[in-house]
């Protein structure tokens, strides 16, 4: 096979692979629009390629106008997609103008002043513009991750690329004054080979982000209620296990408050369960709001709900759960009928050395059961302490 058609097909080979793998994963995950985008600017990129090479019947200088016209979609395409998936506002504006400067000298070096090494600037310094455009949007959330970081690495690369190699190339080897030889130049090869291993390793990264962004949104969903928008048991036990960790390293006290909603069954018996469910979320927004961003709430089983309270002791936890009983007694449900009284039962317990979930789970549900046979619509503490500490730490008086 010549050897010259084979390079010139390897990039829209690549191209148009990505292209198919980036709308497929789009269509698994049509809430991210990015990855149409990213699917467009590949497949555009592949037409300009061949467009390289094969000429259309309108003509060989129309043909190089249309492949140029692809190129630019494809770089716009690429860019906006990069840009949104990291959350940053896409410069459009900054985008059109080098867009459309780079395409508008490419025109002018075409038909009034004919010019091939011109026109080769004017397309890769407008690209290389737009690579340093994105690069310069990733700055900032470059430190977010590692997709992040090498995202930005590669955008200035490019950017480099289109700059750097370009100008060595065109002064090295040129001007080129016609195409004859010019798909065989150094210039030719070495923009596809750079340009497939960048593409290549753009779209790796691209695929492992979107990879993050689909198992971040599973793990989300497996560890959120969504009744209430809490955390579930499984979400609140692995949030409050790292919390504890976090504190027992900072040495700052932590204190778990649960409750657990009153005569909930016959609520649900008179009400219905529809209106139980708004009770229950009706608890789950206020528990959130008392527990702040700092603290972890969980909707740990049917109608009770736990709180890890970090930089917090028995009587600051006691202050909370009071807060949230009293404003929860006090307050009404949509839907239930004005005057129903619904309450809640709080057990607290604050933690003690390097206690452990599991442990301090137990002492706070102790107390929850004391509140419960007190009358219910009351707060407990649990005032043991966990053996261990006894054992560990001798007395300071000896
Ligand atoms: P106590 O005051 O002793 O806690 O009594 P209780 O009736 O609240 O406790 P019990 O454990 O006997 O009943 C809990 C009820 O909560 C039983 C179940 O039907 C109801 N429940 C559990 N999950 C849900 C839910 O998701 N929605 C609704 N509406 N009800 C639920
Ligand atoms: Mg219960
Ligand atoms: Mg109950």
């Amino acid at each position: 096979m010549d050897i010259g058609l084979f390079i010139a097909l390897l990039n829209p080979t690549i191209a148009l692979a990505l292209g198919a793998a980036f709308l497929v994963l789009w269509s698994y995950q049509r809430h991210r629009p990015y990855l149409a985008v990213l699917g467009a600017s590949y497949a555009a990129s592949a037409v300009g390629f061949l467009l390289q090479y094969f000429t259309l019947p309108v003509g060989m200088v129309m043909t190089k106008l249309v492949s140029n016209l692809f190129f630019t979609f494809a770089g716009c395409c690429l860019s906006g997609a990069v840009v949104a998936r990291y959350g940053r506002k896409v410069p459009y504006v900054g985008i059109a103008i080098l867009a459309a400067g780079g395409l508008g000298s490419f025109c002018w070096f075409m038909f009034v002043e004919p010019d091939l090494t011109w026109r080769i600037y004017a397309m890769n310094f407008a690209f290389g513009g737009i690579s340093l455009l994105v690069a310069a949007e990733l700055r900032t959330v470059r430190n977010n991750g590692p997709t992040e970081m090498i995202l930005f690495v590669l955008s200035l690369i490019s950017g480099v690329n289109f700059f750097i190699r370009t100008t060595i190339i065109v002064t090295m080897h040129g001007p080129f004054t016609n195409y004859d030889g010019f798909y065989g130049s150094s210039y030719w090869t070495t923009a596809l080979l750079s340009h497939a291993l960048l593409s290549l390793l753009i779209a790796l990264c691209l695929f492992t982000a979107a990879a993050l962004d689909v198992m971040k949104a599973l793990k989300t969903e497996t560890y959120t209620d969504p009744l209430s928008g809490l955390l579930n048991r499984r979400g609140f036990e692995e949030r409050a296990v790292s919390l504890l960790h976090r504190c027992a390293t900072a040495k700052f006290p932590v204190a778990l408050v649960l409750a657990d909603l009153d005569h909930f069954k016959a609520l649900n018996d008179v009400h219905g369960h529809a209106a139980g469910d708004r009770v229950i979320a009706d608890f789950a927004t206020k528990l959130r709001s008392a527990c702040g961003v700092r603290g972890v709430a969980g909707r740990i089983g049917g109608e009770e709900f736990a709180a890890l309270l970090p930089l917090s002791d028995l009587a600051s936890a006691r202050l909370l759960a009071e807060a949230v009983r009293t404003l929860y007694s006090a307050g009404s449900v949509d839907g239930l009928p004005p005057g129903t009284k619904v309450t809640a039962s709080f057990g607290v317990a604050a933690r003690t050395g390097d206690e452990g979930l599991e442990p301090l789970m137990r002492r706070a549900d102790e107390a929850l059961y004391k509140a419960k046979k007190n009358g219910r619509d009351s707060v407990r503490l649990s005032y043991e302490r966990p053996e261990a500490m006894f054992v560990h730490e001798p007395s300071k008086t000896g």
